[in-house]
């Protein structure tokens, strides 16, 4: 599998370039940040499996929420990445998780931040968007919130026990944008945070607008400090650039070119618009991304290595 991967690798991943316009689309990024080299092709191997969860869902059906979902719960169970099981823990060895789902037609969204005994962020965030009159629980009481889904029935409780701790060696957060052939979106973003993280920390993952935005035309989801992707508002500014004419591979470029040159920090960002034009960047050392667009064989899997 890995080899599969790797003989698709491409290291020109900061190389602006605009893509073929296909529909659907499914993107997808395992974080952007300093992965350890031997870290990297795993981190590949699993967006990639995420990309073919998500791909199948909507060829079986799913709406884009569904098959966004389904991607990002894939990511979240898989405990390879820095989401659901996998999620690094704050100072006390807590997992406390963000997680942010968005419908971009009818600018909607759901989010947690810092709920624990929940290894499915990504389901409750969106029973919050379409089950109750609110967009946003935090901390202790969106457990509750968790109980009250499974007690309805939404969704089953996860299987076996809910990690509340772990000693996690994975990198970073995950996110997907899946457009449909009409050109529905729906955007996802996941993580357990920052390395040792203050318990009660919050970053942009589930913050709408920073972690990720969607509307009708366009998506965005990002990567990286938390703290600095929040002052830039990075994924809604790299979707007014798109709506503003760019290409989604020159805009996520241009966004991580502000990012950098605002705060001095790192992040990664994935695009896409309503026709299928994608993009990616990243000033950190990688950032895993696949894409499958049009057809389960048209998958890219690139680690956004610097030449
Ligand atoms: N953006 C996430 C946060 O600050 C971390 C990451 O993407 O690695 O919580």
């Amino acid at each position: 599998m890995i080899k599969e991967i790797l003989l698709s690798l491409s290291r020109n991943a900061k190389i602006t370039q605009v893509s073929r316009i296909l529909l659907p689309i499914i993107i997808v990024h395992g974080g952007a940040g300093d992965w350890k080299d031997e870290r990297i092709p795993i981190g590949m191997e699993y967006v990639s499996k995420a990309a073919k969860v998500g791909f199948t869902t909507l060829m079986n059906g799913g709406s884009v929420l569904d098959a966004a979902e389904d991607c990002t719960l894939f990511m979240e169970n898989c405990g390879e990445l820095n989401a659901g099981k996998g999620a690094r823990p704050n100072e006390d060895g807590i997992l406390e998780l963000d997680a942010m789902i968005i419908d971009g037609n009818n600018l909607d969204f759901g989010s947690v931040a810092a709920v624990s005994g929940v290894q499915n962020p990504i389901s409750l965030a969106r029973y919050i968007m379409e089950k109750t009159d609110y967009k946003f629980f935090a901390g202790p009481n969106a457990k509750r919130i968790y109980d009250e889904m499974i007690a309805k029935g939404y969704r089953r409780a996860e299987h076996g026990s809910i990690r509340e701790q772990s000693n996690s060696r994975t990198a970073d957060t995950v996110g997907c944008i899946v457009v449909d052939s009409l050109g529905r979106i729906a955007a996802t973003s996941s993580t357990g945070g920052i390395s040792k993280k203050k318990p009660g920390r919050i970053g942009d993952s589930p913050i709408m607008g920073s972690g990720a935005y969607a509307n009708s035309q366009c998506a965005a989801s990002a990567t990286g400090y938390g703290e600095h992707i929040m002052r830039v508002v990075l994924s809604r500014m790299v979707t007014l650039y798109i709506e503003e004419g760019i290409n989604p591979m020159s805009a996520a470029r241009k966004g991580i070119d502000m990012f950098e040159k605002k705060t001095g920090s790192e992040a990664g960002i994935i695009a896409v618009d309503a026709v299928g034009n994608f993009g990616y960047a990243t000033n950190a050392k990688a950032m895993p991304v696949a894409i499958i667009q049009g057809e389960m064989k048209n998958i890219t899997i690139i680690d956004c290595l610097e030449k």
